[in-house]
């Protein structure tokens, strides 16, 4: 049970102090994540608080592959033409 950072992480260090399990660390290209330090914060946080700060879309996945902050749920910006993320509430589409 463990969180992956991908090579979209572009460094920005602010995920790294968050970690209740210090399990994020420094290397190259990017940050990487002990899978068996992280708990997915299970225990500690009711969200993982890498994905909860981190501010690049796609950048962190779990286990299955699939990211934690999906295209579209930061930024709003539609995906294609005509679709909005799930993140936007449906009163203000
Ligand atoms: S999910 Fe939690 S324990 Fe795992 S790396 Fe992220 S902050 Fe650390
Ligand atoms: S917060 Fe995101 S972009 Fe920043 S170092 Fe962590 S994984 Fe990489």
């Amino acid at each position: 049970m463990a969180l992956e950072i991908i090579d979209s992480c572009v460094n920005c260090w602010a995920c790294v102090p968050v970690c209740p399990n210090d399990a994020i660390y420094q290397a190259q290209p990017h940050f990487l994540i002990d899978a068996d330090k992280c708990t997915e914060c299970v225990g500690d946080h009711d969200e993982a608080q890498c994905a909860s700060i981190c501010p690049i879309e796609g950048a962190i996945l779990d286990e299955l592959g699939d990211a934690l902050n999906p295209p579209g749920s930061l930024t709003g910006i539609l995906l294609s033409a005509g679709e909005l993320p799930s993140s936007i509430p449906q009163d203000i589409r």
